[in-house]
């Protein structure tokens, strides 16, 4: 039976092979989503559907949710990168609409966030080490940092699409943590907030040059990624430069 459920819903699903939409972020990029401060992505890679974060405010995230057409039912999976109320708060109003998603949280989240899903029946699964969560979806797992993250990696037919939640570890070290567990020399696409709205502007531009260096070749700064940091990554990357935004459907490989 549930077999068939996913079949059903994989012929509802998209046909390109990957397809990022943005739900949840600081800026819109569609009338009528509204922008907050936090961020939450839907994956849908070959037909499988992963959620990345889910935003500050529950009712705005499962508002978004339907105006992108994303489907509680439709969701397979979730991953919380990390324990910050503005990736982790939507997750405890979405579950108990689809209380069959396996819901990753780190092992390294503090007890409340384990509590407050206690309280709702949800018994996340506690994340170390790295984690193929669908066929060729990864968490890179425990990241070091305050606090500690996991970023989600997809190995596509054109190469390794990163998206990152704050990046408290460092966008550089959650970088170069990706390429080295999954084995690759370049990023075909980054996305996500990279944590650099109060970084000083030349400490950005080394870190966009450590990036172009690592062979990221198209980037697109979301949530906490700031101002400052969006103008020098469109300055560096050029073409490979793109917008996020709450609203933004992507298929990034066509
Ligand atoms: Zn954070
Ligand atoms: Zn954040």
């Amino acid at each position: 039976m549930k077999a068939l459920v996913l079949l059903l819903l994989a012929a509802l699903l998209p046909a390109a092979e990957l397809e990022i939409r943005v739900v949840y972020d600081n800026t819109s990029a569609r009338p009528g989503v509204q922008e907050d401060w936090g961020f939450a992505a839907v994956v849908t890679f070959q037909g499988r559907r992963v959620l990345f974060d889910s935003g500050t405010k529950p009712d705005l995230f499962l508002e978004n949710l339907g105006k992108l057409a994303v489907s509680p039912a439709s969701i397979e999976t979730a991953v919380i990168s990390h324990e910050h109320g503005d990736h982790r708060n939507g997750i405890y109003r979405l579950w108990p609409q689809n209380p069959s998603i396996p819901v990753r949280f780190l092992d390294a989240f503090p007890p409340k966030a384990f509590e407050e899903a206690a309280a709702i029946g949800m018994r996340p699964l506690r994340v170390t080490v790295p984690e193929e969560i669908v066929p060729g979806v990864w968490t890179t797992g425990f990241v070091p940092g305050r606090p500690p993250e996991q970023s989600l990696l997809i190995e596509t037919s054109k190469g390794l699409v990163m998206l990152t939640g704050c990046s408290h570890p460092g966008i550089v070290t959650l970088v170069e943590t990706a390429l080295r567990q999954r084995g690759k020399d370049s990023v075909y696409l980054l996305l996500g907030g990279f944590h650099l709205f109060q970084t000083p502007e030349a400490d950005i531009t080394a870190i966009a040059a450590r990036l172009k260096e690592l062979g990221v070749a198209r980037i697109r700064p979301a949530h906490c990624s700031g101002d400052g940091a969006k103008a020098i990554f469109r300055r560096v990357f050029g073409e490979g430069f793109g917008e996020a935004g709450a609203g933004l459907v992507l298929s990034p490989l066509e």
